[in-house]
């Protein structure tokens, strides 16, 4: 049996890579910059020339190599292995990744789409562990969201499963890039906390911080509401809201035993976990205990890494 995969996590900044045994143990590790204002193909070679910087640095023979899973940002087809687009890689428009990357490194090569990635790697050596069935939602610029059900990772039919965060959570509300009005993701993100304070500044209502350029993040509106600011106690509220309100989705149409949250947001802490928890106590029904568990990801930045390569063992 091949004894060990390599992940690749290609975002928009940086390509990260690792080297995984069966037993979900990260051996390995290493980034690079992405470079992608250069192009389609110079980010290719850097992904080959980190795949086999890895293999190489490994020191094992490439026939114990079960393969390569990259992890990249959609939209993509998981079955044909081809990048349709991706919003952050200047050029990449139906790339057929997954072939190209095969041919140049002579490794098998699954594809995935990053918060699925993620979401594996939090059921292989994260907050899922041992877990038979978990939805993980990815709080960053949007909401991504990957799910695990009986130790598989559920693509859907399209490949397009557990896209959370374009859920209409409030009908013909915020406009979303997607061409939605009321997606999730406008309410539930890092990027949308700052995006409503901001609004709320620009509409006059008054607040402690001012507009700056690059104007406030969610952390300096955490803080500012911490520090009993009203407009960022607000707007951080009902962030909190919106967030209960796709957990009780996610547990009606999934009935999970945990829902794992991850992405910039949770570095709040407590002051997501705490008040979250209670939204949802009260948003949800009361007539069956069936509430999923809701979780921080333990992994971190390593989560796309190990989910693509235990991907790849599949
Ligand atoms: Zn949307």
């Amino acid at each position: 049996m091949r004894k060990l995969a390599i992940g690749i996590d290609l975002g928009g900044t940086n390509i990260k890579g690792g080297v995984l045994d069966r037993a979900g143990r990260l051996l390995r590790r290493d980034s690079i910059e992405t470079e992608g204002e250069r192009g389609r193909e110079h980010v290719i070679g850097r992904v080959v020339g980190l795949i086999e910087s890895l293999a190489a640095a490994s020191g094992t023979p490439r026939t114990d190599f079960a393969g390569v899973g990259l992890g990249a940002p959609g939209p993509m087809s998981h079955k044909a292995g081809v990048i349709h687009a991706a919003p952050n890689l200047p050029g990449w428009s139906s790339v057929p990744i997954r072939d190209i990357l095969a041919q140049r490194t002579g490794l098998k090569v699954t594809l995935e789409n990053d918060a699925n990635a993620a979401a594996f790697g939090e059921f292989t050596a994260g907050a899922g562990r041992g877990v038979g069935r978990m939805f993980m939602m990815t709080l960053g610029t949007g909401v991504g969201g990957g799910l695990v059900i009986d130790g598989r990772l559920e693509r859907g039919h399209f490949d397009n499963a557990g896209e959370i965060g374009h859920m209409i959570l409030f009908p013909n509300g915020r406009p979303c890039p997607c061409g939605q009005r009321g997606c999730f993701e406008r309410y539930a993100s890092a990027n949308a906390v700052s995006e409503r304070f901001v609004e709320a500044l620009r509409a006059g209502e008054p607040s402690s911080l001012t507009l700056t350029a690059p104007p406030p993040q969610a952390p300096e509106v955490l803080a500012a509401a911490e520090a009993g600011d009203g407009l960022a106690a607000r707007v951080w509220r009902e962030t909190v809201e919106a967030l209960a309100l796709g957990c009780v989705n996610v547990q009606h149409l999934l009935n999970p035993e945990l829902i794992v949250l991850a992405g910039g947001l949770i570095a709040a802490g407590d002051a997501l976990l705490r008040p979250l928890r209670e939204a949802f106590s009260r948003a949800t029904w009361r007539i069956a205990p069936d509430q999923p568990r809701i979780e921080p990801a333990t992994l971190g930045g390593d989560a796309g890494v190990i989910g693509a390569a235990a991907l790849a063992f599949e």
